[in-house]
């Protein structure tokens, strides 16, 4: 496959196109500029190449298919693994006065006759089709003389047995293509590797594809990790993020039905969400958080694949994810809008010896389970970084970048100190009790406290007795989780929770080695979870343009639920904000602000304009210096 940015630059032709899907796009969907790489995927598109491209979630992968669908001749059919996600396009698409639909299997026999109908009259610009329609038999036949024109593959990883989410229909993906004469075949995806990309490219491509890669970085989120202490961690962090939606994934449903019902107490609007309730109530839950403004959601991961949310403003896991892959997956459904999220990973060296435990008692070959214990590993190499989060993070998915300044790290850097003699008190405690102790017995051995254990094993007569005494459990922790982020202890895969020493570990306890060290306390897990939340867009509206801003969410809440569709459907949260802040007063003036575009100026602009005059009107200074009377009657006309 060649590389994108081998390609020599395009013919003019595409640059025209270009100009013209800026143009489309401010005038369908409101937006002003590119994100970064949808301007050059774009113009590939339009100049009729194959591609495959991958870009982090929310950074606009459907643009990148929507816009040449608009553009070009014919038709798209955007192959989707998620029913639900696809009714959600489909639905914002005709917001914004697209002619888009879908043929999935849950569609009424009325539903797809309409769909034919428009089909047949070449009157649809994007069909949606679930994988399993790829089977149908003649369809792809049919769509061809319906004048199917290209093939959008969203979350094109599932078509690699390698992937994490393989899916046996999305085999059938060019077949279909072959049967409908080969069309032109854009492929999407957010997670895909170097192996994963090769397969992917040529289970789905004949010819020659472009390639394009974006960045892994969601500059965004902000990024926080703190050593778990309790379930109070949580409950701050939301509590000091009330009025938001958010995420907490949770380890168990017993964990997610806890932390929801205690959230509640706190007069949080709630849910949990795990496989062990019945399918309609998880539908009806999920209905509620996407079309809610303030709804917490506490799930375990069987939530959040297929969730087209743009405005969550935090996602916390509440304790460690199961992989890197899968924590930069979860907290990339926070702000997928642009806008600033937080996001917050409580965990404890418990998580990480269960994890162990897992994948010892799998019955994957032995060669898998060492790689995933290596992957296990960087995850906890991640929570004890010792510098700027996002580094650590980028450098996993092979990219670098300076330090970030939204991390808890960049917050807040802590100062490193030689931790040479702590680490050798603590793993020559290790030593000394034979290699077969977890961290309880350790701890109480370093700081000197005599248990019933401790005396059993005539531990108290050790050298290292009481050498830690200076030091807390709290503190003995921290050492401990940092000596085995820098590899200088493990635990044995089948072990029962004992520790041992590395070969590294061994270098520093015999002074062949130094080792640095955070300072041993943990002031950070208290401030990582006080520290409220991301300044965002709303925190730029003065007292009046609050008032505004939350007469327009009222308005939008009213149009929303007449319609029955989710509130941000109507208009963002940005686009209300900046509303509020420009305060248009003429149609064309309304046009120009972010996310407003020809279909929805139409239908809301009216309603939105007379809202602003309102309030322009009750509190333009000129006016009050006309005296009460004037404000007296537009208010009253308000109530009206
Ligand atoms: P992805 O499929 O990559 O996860 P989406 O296509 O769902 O992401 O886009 C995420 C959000 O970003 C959507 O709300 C979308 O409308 C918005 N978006 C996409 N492109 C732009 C743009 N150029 N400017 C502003 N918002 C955009
Ligand atoms: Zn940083």
């Amino acid at each position: 496959m060649a590389h994108a940015d081998s390609l020599t630059p395009d013919p003019a032709g595409a640059r025209h196109g270009l100009e013209a899907a800026r143009a489309a796009m401010a005038d369908v969907f409101g937006f002003t500029a590119f994100r970064p790489g949808q301007g050059e995927i774009i113009a590939a598109a339009l100049a009729g190449r194959d591609l495959l491209a991958v870009m982090p979630t929310g950074r606009g992968k459907s643009l990148c298919y929507q816009l040449p669908a608009l553009l070009g001749r014919g038709l798209t059919v955007v192959v989707s693994p998620l029913i639900a996600l696809m009714r959600d396009q489909v639905g914002a698409l005709q917001a914004n006065g697209v002619e888009a639909a879908a043929l999935t299997s849950v569609d009424t026999p009325a539903e797809r006759e309409q769909t034919w109908t428009k089909l047949d009259a070449g009157a649809l610009k994007l069909l949606y089709l679930a994988p399993e329609r790829l089977a149908v038999p003649g369809l792809a036949d049919r769509l061809r003389r319906a004048g199917l024109a290209r093939i959008a593959v969203d979350e094109a990883h599932c078509v690699s047995q390698w992937g994490h989410d393989f899916r046996p229909d999305y085999l059938r993906i060019a077949e279909f293509a072959d049967a409908a004469g080969r069309p032109q075949m854009l492929a999407f995806t957010a997670t895909a590797d170097a192996a994963a990309r090769r397969d992917i490219a040529q289970r789905l491509f004949t010819g020659d594809a472009l390639e394009f890669v974006a960045g892994f970085d969601r500059p965004n989120l902000h990024l926080a990790v703190a050593a778990r202490r309790g379930s109070g961690q949580i409950l701050d962090f939301v509590r000091a993020r009330k009025g938001r939606s958010g995420i907490i994934y949770c380890a168990s449903r017993k964990a997610c039905e806890d932390t929801a019902a205690r959230l509640r107490a706190q007069d949080i609007d709630a849910l949990a969400y795990h496989a062990g309730l019945d399918g309609a109530v998880r539908a009806e839950r999920q209905d509620r958080f996407v079309k809610g403004e303030a709804v917490v959601m506490c799930a375990t991961v069987a939530f959040g694949m297929g969730v087209d949310k743009p405005d969550v403003r935090f996602v916390a896991h509440a304790g460690l994810p199961k992989s890197m892959e899968a924590y930069y997956q979860e907290i990339g459904r926070a702000g997928r809008d642009g806008e600033p999220a937080d996001t917050l990973l409580l965990w404890s060296l418990g998580d990480a010896a269960l994890r162990r435990r897992q994948i010892a008692d799998s019955d994957a070959h032995e060669a898998r389970k060492q790689v995933e214990l290596r992957r296990l590993g960087a995850l906890i190499a991640y929570c004890e970084a010792p510098r700027c989060r996002r580094q650590t993070l980028l450098s996993y998915f092979g990219e670098a970048t300076e330090p970030c300044g939204t991390c808890d790290l960049c917050d807040d850097p802590p100062a490193l100190i030689d931790g040479t003699v702590i680490a050798q008190k603590a793993m020559s405690a290790i030593a000394r009790t034979g290699q077969r102790f977890g961290l309880e017995h350790l701890i109480a051995v370093l700081r000197g406290v005599e248990t019933e254990k401790v005396r059993a094993r005539a531990h108290q007569n050790l050298p290292t007795f009481g050498v830690g005494a200076d030091l807390s459990k709290d503190q003995w922790m921290s050492v401990f989780r940092q000596l085995f982020a820098a590899g200088a202890i493990d635990q044995p895969i089948d072990g029962h929770g004992e520790w041992r020493l590395t070969d590294a570990g061994k270098a520093v306890l015999f002074g062949k080695d130094t080792l640095q060290l955070r300072p041993p306390e943990d002031r950070r897990a208290a401030r990582a979870v006080r520290a409220g939340p991301a300044r965002d867009l709303k925190d730029q509206l003065s007292e009046r343009d609050q008032a505004l801003f939350n007469a327009l969410k009222a308005l939008r809440a009213d149009l929303a639920r007449q319609s029955g569709k989710p509130a941000y459907t109507v208009f963002s949260d940005r686009t209300l904000i900046e509303m509020a802040l420009a305060r248009p007063a003429t149609p064309g003036e309304m046009a120009g602000v972010f996310g407003v575009g020809a279909r929805k100026l139409e239908r809301y602009g009216a309603l939105f304009l007379e809202t602003i005059a309102q309030a322009v009107r009750i509190t333009r200074p000129e006016y009050r210096l006309h005296g009460e009377l004037r404000i007296g009657a537009a208010a009253s006309l308000r109530l009206a």
